[in-house]
């Protein structure tokens, strides 16, 4: 891997019995990049998130993701679990994921449950004292509301999340992955059902989130507006395989890519 990658994907496939949903995909995501993953629907795109966070194993191929270590994690070999607390790939899904009944602020807790527990084992087994598991709970609540105050939802920290507006709901999905601190952040179709104006605000939280944290995002998107307007790179699927790849410009004019959005292939 170069090392301005954070992710390379080599061939990777995948077979539900005998649909080929994603077949011999390769594609490279640069570090601090937003790299799209378009396509019609039933493209495979979604399989290949399930590939890369763990949820799938796929019948072949490999995915390697760059580690502040400068090793690679070969993805391929890790279970979901270990994909989120060693590779740290965040993901969000199609459908909202919070957990309505919890506070704003309790689910931003829970996405740091990993650390507090950390500290909380350290000081039961009396390697740290209370203190310090009382100042790693102060610095998730200190981070959760940093998360709160960017997406504009300070304000209702101790308000049941399910009674949030829908496009603050999706915002608030990208501040609890972006709690646990990921390397890489996969983002599932973020835009799909909000209005124009939340989609800007979506754009514009994206945006803040490359130029602020650095952080690598993959995204799937069927809102074409805010994918060419923020994506550096875009890889166009159809049918499980890359039909295209380049920058907005590169893609809009594609016609292999308008081909298959009016499915006249
Ligand atoms: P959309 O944009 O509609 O979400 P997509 O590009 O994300 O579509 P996938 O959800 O990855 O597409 O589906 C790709 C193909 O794989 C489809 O034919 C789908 O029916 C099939 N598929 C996905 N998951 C499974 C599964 N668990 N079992 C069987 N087939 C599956």
């Amino acid at each position: 891997m170069s090392g301005d990658q954070i992710l390379s994907v080599d061939s990777l496939s995948m077979r539900f019995g005998g649909i080929v949903a994603v077949n011999e995909l390769s594609f490279n995501a640069e570090r601090r990049k937003i790299t799209a993953l378009i396509g019609p629907n039933g493209a495979g795109k979604t399989t290949v998130f399930n590939c890369i966070t763990g949820f799938y194993k796929p019948t072949s191929g490999a995915m390697r993701l760059a580690h502040d270590n400068g090793h690679a994690i070969q993805l391929e070999q890790l279970n979901d679990f270990r994909i989120s607390k060693l590779a740290k790939v965040a993901r969000t899904f199609q459908n909202i994921r919070l957990f309505p009944g919890m506070t704003v602020l309790e689910n931003l807790m829970v996405a740091q449950h990993n650390a507090l527990m950390r500290a909380s084992g350290l000081t039961f087994l009396g390697l740290i004292g209370a203190p310090s598991w009382r100042k790693a709970e102060e610095a998730a609540i200190d981070l959760a509301r940093t998360w709160l105050d960017r997406i504009g939802l300070l304000d209702r920290a101790d308000d049941a999340a399910g009674n949030l507006p829908y496009g603050d709901q999706r915002r608030l999905e990208i501040a609890r992955a972006m709690c646990t601190q990921p390397a890489l952040l996969c983002l599932d179709e973020p835009a799909a059902g909000l209005n124009a104006r939340e989609s800007a605000a979506l754009s514009e939280l994206l945006l803040s989130i490359r130029a602020n944290q650095g952080t690598s995002i993959l995204l799937i998107e069927h809102d074409m507006s805010v994918v060419m307007e923020i994506s550096d790179h875009i890889v166009v699927m159809d049918h499980g395989l890359k039909i295209a790849e380049g920058t907005p410009r590169e893609i809009r004019d594609d016609p292999k890519v308008i081909a298959a959005y009016l499915g006249t292939d």
